[in-house]
């Protein structure tokens, strides 16, 4: 048996009132457990923007849950040599607290976290956040209407929970037979091992994705060797990135609206690039002809410049920007080889052409576990159906938000709200204002809860799939925006303004509404 401690007063549950008895031990006996109104998940763009504009809105019952030590999500964990954003930070930061001093067009991750660090102070949410505070389970219970946390810091009571735990927050390894018994060492691009020094070391890079073309140029002039395996070549644009110029910075801060109106420039430059990835894909040619001159113009060596040359359009992976990754692949310790790996030996590289490869460590740019990650496992809803059987083959969800038979669950960056060319902040700030619109729907209605009907969800989703049949996405190569079942489940797929207009407005309609009844607890949203 456990206490709750709520405004209604102190309730008492037994372990039944749980799906899996909490095995905590701030559980055993008679120990309180807290109740809040709002729990949040993570302390990236999406937690902490969620968190802020809850403040902003007056609301102060709620935590933020935190497994790691200190903010920042992808901008705390991706600290490999040359991180930095690839959207210009002009516009990948919060409309509402735009930052002056943004040292590059592009501004690299330390920035990024000091950006992420310096907003959580200034908007006073670090109070909310429990640190070290991996949530390891959440459960509906049909009973007292609220979500049964476990964290790795004890139990907590949630009316609404918002997962803000990132897209790509779980790194990838690659399952090679035997890389398990490497005996140099290895690790991922996400979780950079700053204690080794690779000067000297005979290195190996699988994968070419985002973060392996920002890394391969700053490694490169300081290992001994470096073989660069790759799959499928990547489509690689002019980065141009530059300082701004003190000059500029003083202008931004003290007139903002300049800063403003060189973001909006910025947003809809980007916002033409999905003119040809969702909708005609032919416009993409002037794309790939930039790519390809700049390929033509970095990389002499004809052979070199085959292998590096992609056979699918634009845009159908992510499209990367980069000065640096094609000169650092044209010098003498870098050998790019396309052979597929067969084995990971002891202290070697085979690959299917027969050819071993003695290396010393292995830096893994694999990405991340985005279509199948370990969290929704552990979410509960009706009949204590998990998220991941409901997601099985596919993840969906309404407006990438809410899913049907999991009441008062919001989604931050849910299915189908990635970008291929767009700030990932635009599409979470657009999702905090429908979760705030349903809460003000909430207290004006005196509701207990919401959950999106099933029919609604399913509407919405073949839409989506609908319109997702002409994008350049489904084109025919292999991407990580595809899950197993080859469904996009990753990107919207449309105009990023359009995903901002229908979620301006919570929309009940399309909603179960479950009234609070007079004797159950005032969920009142500020305290
Ligand atoms: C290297 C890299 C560069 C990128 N560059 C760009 C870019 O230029 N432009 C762009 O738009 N997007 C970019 N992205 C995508 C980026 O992930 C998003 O823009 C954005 O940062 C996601 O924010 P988030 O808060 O949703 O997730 P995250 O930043 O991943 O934060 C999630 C947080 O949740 C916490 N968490 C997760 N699970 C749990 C749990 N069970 N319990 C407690 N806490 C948990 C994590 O510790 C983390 O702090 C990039 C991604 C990477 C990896």
């Amino acid at each position: 048996m456990f206490q709750v401690f709520a405004r209604g007063g102190r309730k008492t549950f037994s372990d039944n009132d749980l799906r899996t008895p909490l095995s905590n031990g701030s559980s055993s006996g008679e120990s309180p457990v807290r109740h809040v109104h709002m729990a949040i998940l993570g302390t990236g763009f999406a937690g902490l923007g969620m968190a802020i504009r809850l403040k902003q809105e007056g609301h102060n019952d709620f935590v933020v849950l935190e497994r790691a030590a200190d903010i920042g999500g992808t901008w705390r964990d991706n600290t490999y040599p040359g991180c930095a954003c690839d959207i210009p930070s002009h516009l990948y930061s919060f409309s509402f607290a735009l930052n002056p001093n943004w040292s590059r067009a592009y501004s690299p991750q330390g920035e990024i976290q000091d950006y992420l660090r310096s907003c959580a102070k200034r908007f006073g949410i670090l109070p909310h956040i429990q640190w070290n505070s991996e949530l390891q389970q959440a459960a509906w219970s049909e009973d007292d209407h609220c979500w049964h946390l476990t964290t790795t810091q004890g139990q907590l009571l949630a009316d609404l929970l918002i997962l803000g735990n990132g897209p790509l927050s779980e790194p990838s390894l690659p399952a090679i037979p035997g890389i398990e018994g490497f005996e140099g060492t290895l690790f991922h691009s996400a979780q950079w091992r700053h204690d080794y020094d690779l000067t000297g070391k005979r290195v190996a890079v699988i994968g070419t994705g985002a973060s392996a073309v920002q890394f391969v140029p700053q490694i490169q002039p300081h290992v001994a060797h470096l073989s660069l395996f790759l799959r499928t070549p990547p489509w690689i644009v002019p980065r141009l990135d530059h300082p701004i110029p003190a000059w500029q910075r003083t202008l931004f801060r003290f007139l903002p609206i300049t800063q403003r109106v060189v973001r909006t420039i910025i947003y809809w430059q980007r916002e033409l690039l999905a003119l040809g990835l969702v909708y005609r894909p032919a416009v993409l040619e002037d794309g790939m002809q930039i790519a390809r001159r700049h390929l033509a113009k970095q990389v002499a060596d004809p052979v070199l410049r085959a292998k590096l040359t992609p056979e699918y359009i634009l845009g159908c992976k992510r499209i990367l920007l980069s000065d640096d990754f094609y000169p650092a692949l044209t010098q003498p310790n870098v050998e790019v080889i396309t052979d597929r790996i067969r084995e990971v030996r002891a202290h070697s590289i085979m690959t299917e052409d027969g050819r071993e490869r003695e290396v010393d460590t292995i830096i893994c740019g694999t990405g991340f576990h985005v279509t199948d990650a370990q969290l929704p496992q552990r979410i509960y809803g009706h009949g204590g159906q998990s998220l991941a059987e409901k997601w099985h083959p596919s993840s969906s969800a309404y407006k990438g938000t809410t899913v049907a038979g999991f009441p008062n669950l919001f989604l931050l960056i849910g299915p189908n709200t990635g970008l291929g060319h767009n700030s990932m902040v635009f599409m979470i700030e657009a999702q905090i204002q429908y979760i705030l619109d349903c809460l003000h729907t909430m207290k004006r209605r005196r509701l207990l809860a919401v959950e999106v009907r099933p029919d609604q969800e399913e509407t919405f989703n073949r839409e989506l799939q609908r319109r997702m049949r002409r994008t350049v996405w489904t084109s025919g190569c292999a991407s990580w925006y595809l899950d197993a079942s080859g469904r996009n489940t990753t990107l919207w797929p449309g105009f990023t303004f359009e995903f901002w207009r229908r979620t301006r407005h919570f929309d009940p309609q399309h909603y179960h509404l479950i009234p609070r009844t007079a004797s159950q607890r005032v969920a009142t949203s500020t305290s």
